[in-house]
């Protein structure tokens, strides 16, 4: 890519963070923690993602768990 890793470049430097070592664990059904009711462990933070889409696609799989839940009427 033009002027990203040339000697054009504005900074040229080592990636220093990675992903998040830890997994919160959640229910695979319902993608809430096994112990702690309505706690949703989602994104990169949580473990469950690793990337910019892999992280927005886990948190509409969350989003659309939530909003079923509300729509069935359970609130617990
Ligand atoms: C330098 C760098 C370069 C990267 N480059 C790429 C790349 O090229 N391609 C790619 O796919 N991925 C890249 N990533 C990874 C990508 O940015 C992350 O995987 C993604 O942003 C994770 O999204 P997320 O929503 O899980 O977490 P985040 O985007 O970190 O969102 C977490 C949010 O929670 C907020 N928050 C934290 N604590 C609290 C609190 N107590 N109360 C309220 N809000 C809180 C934060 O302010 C933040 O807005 C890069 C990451 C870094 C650091």
């Amino acid at each position: 890519m033009r002027g990203y890793y040339t000697n054009e470049a504005v900074l040229v430097a080592t990636e220093s963070r990675t992903s998040s070592p830890v997994r919160i664990p959640r229910d695979a059904e319902t993608l809430q923690h096994p112990q702690i009711k309505n706690l949703y462990p989602c994104g990169e933070g949580a473990g469950y993602a690793g990337g910019i889409v892999s992280a927005a696609m886990d948190g509409e799989r969350v989003a659309k768990s939530i909003s079923n839940k509300i729509a069935s009427g359970h609130s617990q």
